[in-house]
């Protein structure tokens, strides 16, 4: 059921040694302890871990939005800057970050209009179909809720028909019902085309149904505890979640993150 990290090699997502200190004032916060963390090309990966255990600190790295203060962080062999470059990245972070001027289709379409590339107005409708906006194209952010927010970064996201795919707790803002329907949706859209991905969540179950690795982080100074490898077959279905092996998978993570009976586990400091 669990795997080690698998090899040093990585064509997918590589962090070598990575570590992150943070100066805020005169402390300083060491945010990730040498992480490793290898997947090959097209593989679908969720990282749980305790609150501020550096999970979006990974991703803002991915991103390109931070340094590392060690190490090294390569997403198909490319560094994050060179992958900004490629405009095949599809990122949708906690804080929907839409541009509030911008109405719900331009806030989609920026992306694309960011690399130059014209808009299919199909794809946008598409796109906007998928999370469910329809009659909304033309409202502000401040006329939506959370969730809409949040969806519209989704689709945001999707837009560049991304090689690489960050998501950071993208549907944690989300009622159950809505969540599983977008579970379901980028499932479809990520068999289609299989994106590098690295997704946050502290769904276990949303982990296990969408991955195909699962990395535990301990608490501060984040590190990785243990990929698991979710050998369930694709495609997958939601039937497969009321499956044994679904829940046996689902216990195991539950168990390395909180450890049996509240003893143990990575939030034990
Ligand atoms: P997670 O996403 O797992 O909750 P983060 O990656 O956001 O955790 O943060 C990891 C740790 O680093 C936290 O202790 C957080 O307070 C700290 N941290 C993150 N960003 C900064 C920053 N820009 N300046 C100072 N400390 C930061
Ligand atoms: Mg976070």
């Amino acid at each position: 059921m669990s795997s080690a990290v698998s090899g040093t090699g990585g064509t997918g997502i590589h962090l070598s040694g990575l570590s992150k200190t943070f100066k805020a004032g005169r402390r300083t916060v060491a945010a990730l302890d040498s992480v490793d963390l290898h997947t090959e090309q097209g593989v679908f990966l969720s990282l749980l871990g305790p609150s501020g255990c550096g999970k979006s600190t990974i991703l803002r790295i991915l991103a390109g939005l931070e340094e590392p203060s060690a190490g090294t962080a390569k997403i198909n062999g490319l560094t994050p800057a060179q992958l900004r470059g490629q405009h095949e990245l599809g990122i949708a972070f906690q804080d929907s970050a839409l541009l509030p001027w911008r109405s719900v289709e331009s806030n989609i379409k920026l992306p694309l209009q960011v690399a130059g590339i014209t808009p299919d107005p199909a794809l946008i409708t598409d796109l906007i179909e998928l999370v469910g906006l329809q009659g909304f194209e033309k409202a502000k952010p401040a006329q939506l809720s959370g969730g809409m927010r949040q969806r519209v970064s989704i689709a945001r996201a999707l837009v560049v028909k991304p090689t690489v795919l960050l998501l950071d707790e993208p549907f944690g803002a989300l009622d159950d019902m809505t969540r599983q329907r977008l579970n379901l949706e980028l499932l479809r859209i990520w068999t289609e085309k299989p994106a590098t991905t690295l997704m946050v969540t502290h769904g276990i179950s949303e982990a296990v149904f969408l991955s195909d690795h699962v990395a535990v982080m301990s608490p501060r100074p984040g590190r990785v505890v243990e990929v698991v490898e979710i050998d369930l077959p694709r495609p997958r279905t939601p039937d497969m979640m009321r499956s044994t092996e679904f829940h046996k998978l689902c216990d195991y993570l539950s168990e390395l993150l909180f450890g049996r009976s509240g003893h143990g586990g990575v939030t034990a400091e």
